[in-house]
């Protein structure tokens, strides 16, 4: 494709969007200072009506029913918002699901419950190419237990395989702790396969949805996994630490015991009793009291999501990486830059990678002109591709300015 015929192929593309007109549903920035936002799976954009939301509730609601606000109905916000969110984007029945926490948190909760859920097995299984609290909360649970992480090495342009992980899990393993969709190369894991190899060598698994959530379909009962966590502030559009989220299987919740004992995780946390005593249910995961303002935004865009369905969104997403691609294969490999994402559309997620040692002091010029992508140490730029708020022409615009600033820098060297 050349360039003209990208921009044509664009404007096709967002005239025939089903999902175009719900970009008027989220906020512009106000100053005219963005023209094209390709970081919505580092922070999405808010929705329009969140600004009502958050407004009614500090009046009404905080303002209005002060104390008398939990008992009417804050209390049970985080399990409601965690019911939804199974349903409209998980695939999870109601009572498996809540808002708590961060996804670091929460991580080192749900790992430290599956260690103590199989206390004769002596490995964790992470690959090393997951994001950094993934890694260093294994590293540190397995400090703290007397454990040993066993390392995956995995693609530049990939993520842990099935293969990969039947070779690594024995009867040793306890815990096999992946990402649905890896932050960088936006690899689609394959999960129901390594639930169950995981699952046939007697291991647990815990799976990140930070990067799919609200992008890429799951079907976290059908696929059987244990547990799984997740961030609300990308595709979830739930505001700068939103809280996040965690699902824990049925079938594990009665002997669920995780390490930070607090009064609303407890059966009656109103008795103000001596000992712990875990209540039944998802709630025992909760420690303290939830973050009831971080967490009404996600339900604005629950709203929305159920509205066109994820399987709507998941076909606009595979469009947008497609065309990215195309994109950077017709302007910037020619540059020397490199795909460092999948290049089969079904295994990827809804953002890319691209290699560049010129990357690194171009994201900042980038962000100066109002095009911003997200910068990936030490050579990437990150383009995430929100379906409901980016355009084909926000991705045409994008690589051409990556274009035009190799082509300023006579940039034929060759990429490290
Ligand atoms: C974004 C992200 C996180 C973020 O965790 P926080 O506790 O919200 O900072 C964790 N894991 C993965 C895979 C992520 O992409």
């Amino acid at each position: 494709m050349t360039r003209s015929s990208l921009a044509d192929r664009a404007a096709e593309l967002d005239a025939d969007d089903p999902l175009a007109p719900h970009r008027k549903l989220f906020l512009d920035a106000p100053d005219d200072s963005v023209r094209a936002y390709l970081d919505g799976n580092s922070l999405g954009r808010p929705l329009a009506a969140t600004v009502d939301t958050l407004t009614s509730f500090v009046q009404e609601q905080w303002g209005g029913r002060l104390i008398r606000g939990w008992d009417e109905g804050w209390l049970r916000l985080p399990q409601q918002i965690g019911d939804r969110l199974g349903r409209v984007a998980l695939g999870a029945a109601e009572g498996q699901c809540v808002v708590a926490d961060s996804t670091s948190v929460l991580l080192y909760k749900l790992a430290r419950a599956a260690v103590a859920a199989r206390p004769e097995r002596t490995e964790i299984v992470v690959d090393r190419d997951n994001f950094p609290s993934d890694r260093f909360i294994v590293e540190g649970i397995a400090r703290e237990r007397g454990l040993t992480v066993r390392w995956l090495d995995v693609a530049y342009d990939g993520g842990a395989t099935p293969d990969d992980v039947a070779a690594a899990v024995g009867p040793q393993t306890a815990l096999v702790l992946l990402s649905h969709v890896a932050y960088r190369s936006g690899f689609i894991a394959d999960v129901p396969t390594i639930t169950r190899i995981a699952h046939d060598a007697g291991a647990l698994v815990l799976w990140d949805l930070s990067h799919s959530v609200a992008s890429v379909p799951a079907q976290l009962d059908a696929w059987e996994v244990d547990y799984a966590t997740g961030c609300s502030y990308k595709y979830l559009n739930g505001g700068p630490g939103a809280p996040a989220w965690a699902y824990v299987a049925q079938r594990h919740l009665a002997t669920f015991e995780q390490p930070i004992l607090g009064w609303l995780g407890s059966a009656d946390p109103f008795r103000m009793g001596s000992a712990y005593e875990p209540a039944d249910g998802i709630r025992r995961l909760v420690s303290g009291t939830p973050p009831i303002i971080g967490m009404l935004a996600i339900q604005d865009m629950l709203s929305v999501i159920e509205g066109v369905s994820m399987d709507a969104i998941r076909a606009k997403s595979e469009l947008l990486t497609a065309l990215a691609v195309h994109a950077v294969d017709t302007l910037l490999e020619p540059h020397g830059v490199v795909l460092a994402s999948p290049r089969d559309a079904s295994r990827r997620g809804g953002h890319i990678t691209i290699d560049h040692a010129a990357f690194a002091t171009m994201v900042p010029e980038l962000w100066e002109e109002g095009v911003i992508p997200d910068y990936r140490n030490p050579n990437g730029i990150r383009l995430g591709l929100s379906p409901l708020t980016t355009s084909f022409e926000d991705v045409v615009l994008t690589i051409e300015a990556i274009a035009a600033r190799l082509d300023a820098r006579g940039a034929s060297s060759p990429q490290v």
